[in-house]
C-alpha cells in the first residue's frame, strides 16, 4: 500500500515537471517573452516555476508600449506594471510604477503650495489634469492659461473671484493653477477659509497669530477658499479679512477667491445688523474684493462623489 502512496507522488512530480516545461517551451516561443528572461537574466530552470506569472508581465508591459496616458491604462494596478527581480535563486513579483505614474509621483513633489486643511485631489491639482470637455470651463480655463503666462513677467495682476454650484471645481481649477506657479519659487498659500478663522483663534492664545497673519497676506499668490461659508464676527471681517486684502491691495498681490455666493449676496452675508455703519462696512470688504480681482461664474454638475 505504502509503495504505491509513494509511486503516484513520483509519478505526479513526473507530471508536474513535465507540465512546467512545456508550458514553459511554448512561452519561450514568443518574442516579447524571450526578451524579458533575458532582460532578468534568469536561468532557464527557474524561470520555468514563473511561466504564467511572466506571461502576465508580459502583457502588461505590451499594452504600456502602446499607452499614451495613465487613462488609458489597461494593467490590473492602474498606472502600475506586474514585475519580476530575481532574488536569491527566485522571482519576486511586484507592482512597479509605470513611466507615467513616476512623473505623477514627482509632479506631486515638486508642488510647493502651503496648504492649510485642504483635501488630497486638491494637493495634487495640476493644469494638464483639467478636464476640458466641459464647455462651461473653457473660459475660466482660458483665463487660468493667461494668467500662467502673464505672470511670468508681471507679478501685480488681477486674480479671479470664482462663484457658482457647490463641486463644480472652482477650487480645483485655482488650486491647479497656483500648484503650478508653485514649482516656480512661488510662495503660494491656499486657504480654507472657515478653517484659517478658527486656527487664528486657537493661534491667538499661543501668540502665532502675528506670524500668521502676516505669511499669508504676504505671500506671492494666496487663494482664500470658500469665502461666505464662515460665520461673521466683526472681528474675523474687519481685523481679518480686512487688513489681508488692504495689504494686498496696497501691494498688488494677486489673490484669488472661491464661493458659493455671488458677490452681492456676499456683501450681505458681511452685514451683521442693518445698521448702516454695518452696511459700510460690508460694502468696503466687497470693494476690495471687487478691486483685487475679476469675476467668473462656474455653475456645473457636480463632481463630487
Ligand atoms: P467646488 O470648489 O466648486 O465645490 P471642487 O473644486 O472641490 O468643487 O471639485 C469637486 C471635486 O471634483 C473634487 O473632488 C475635485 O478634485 C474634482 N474635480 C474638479 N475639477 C476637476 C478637474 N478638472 N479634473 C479632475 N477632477 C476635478
Ligand atoms: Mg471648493
Amino acid at each position: 500500500m505504502l509503495k504505491l502512496e509513494e509511486k503516484t507522488k513520483q509519478y505526479e512530480k513526473k507530471d508536474l515537471k513535465y507540465s512546467l516545461k512545456s508550458a514553459y517551451a511554448t512561452a519561450i516561443k514568443n518574442e516579447d517573452f524571450k526578451k524579458l528572461i533575458n532582460t532578468l537574466k534568469v536561468k532557464d530552470d527557474i524561470a520555468i516555476h514563473y511561466t504564467s506569472k511572466l506571461e502576465e508581465t508580459v502583457a502588461e508591459l505590451k499594452s504600456c508600449s502602446k499607452c499614451k496616458s495613465i487613462f488609458e491604462c489597461k494593467n490590473k494596478v492602474t498606472g502600475f506594471v506586474y514585475y519580476p527581480t530575481l532574488k536569491d535563486e527566485k522571482l519576486e513579483f511586484n507592482y512597479v510604477a509605470c513611466k507615467y505614474k513616476k512623473k505623477e509621483f514627482k509632479d506631486r513633489e515638486d508642488i510647493k503650495t502651503d496648504f492649510y486643511e485642504m483635501p488630497l485631489e486638491i494637493r495634487k491639482a495640476k493644469m494638464s489634469d483639467i478636464d476640458v470637455n466641459d464647455a462651461k470651463r473653457v473660459k475660466i480655463i482660458k483665463w487660468l492659461k493667461k494668467f500662467y503666462d502673464e505672470y511670468q513677467k508681471d507679478r501685480h495682476l488681477k486674480g479671479l473671484y470664482i462663484h457658482g454650484s457647490f463641486g463644480s471645481g472652482k477650487t480645483y481649477l485655482i488650486s491647479a493653477l497656483l500648484n503650478e506657479l508653485s514649482k516656480e519659487k512661488n510662495n503660494v498659500i491656499i486657504i480654507y477659509y472657515p478653517e484659517l478663522l478658527r486656527s487664528l483663534k486657537e493661534s491667538f492664545e499661543d501668540n502665532n497669530f502675528g506670524s500668521r497673519i502676516n505669511e499669508i497676506k504676504k505671500a506671492d499668490l494666496l487663494l482664500l477658499d470658500d469665502i461666505g461659508a464662515e460665520t461673521v464676527t466683526a472681528w474675523n471681517r474687519d481685523e481679518i479679512l480686512g487688513t489681508i486684502l488692504q495689504y494686498r491691495m496696497d501691494n498688488k498681490l494677486p489673490t484669488f477667491f472661491t464661493s458659493n455666493l455671488t458677490i452681492k449676496e456676499l456683501e450681505n452675508h458681511f452685514i451683521i445688523n442693518k445698521s448702516s455703519e454695518e452696511q459700510i462696512k460690508a460694502r468696503r470688504i466687497v470693494e476690495r474684493i471687487k478691486q483685487l480681482t475679476d469675476t467668473e461664474e462656474l455653475i456645473s454638475e457636480n463632481r463630487r462623489k
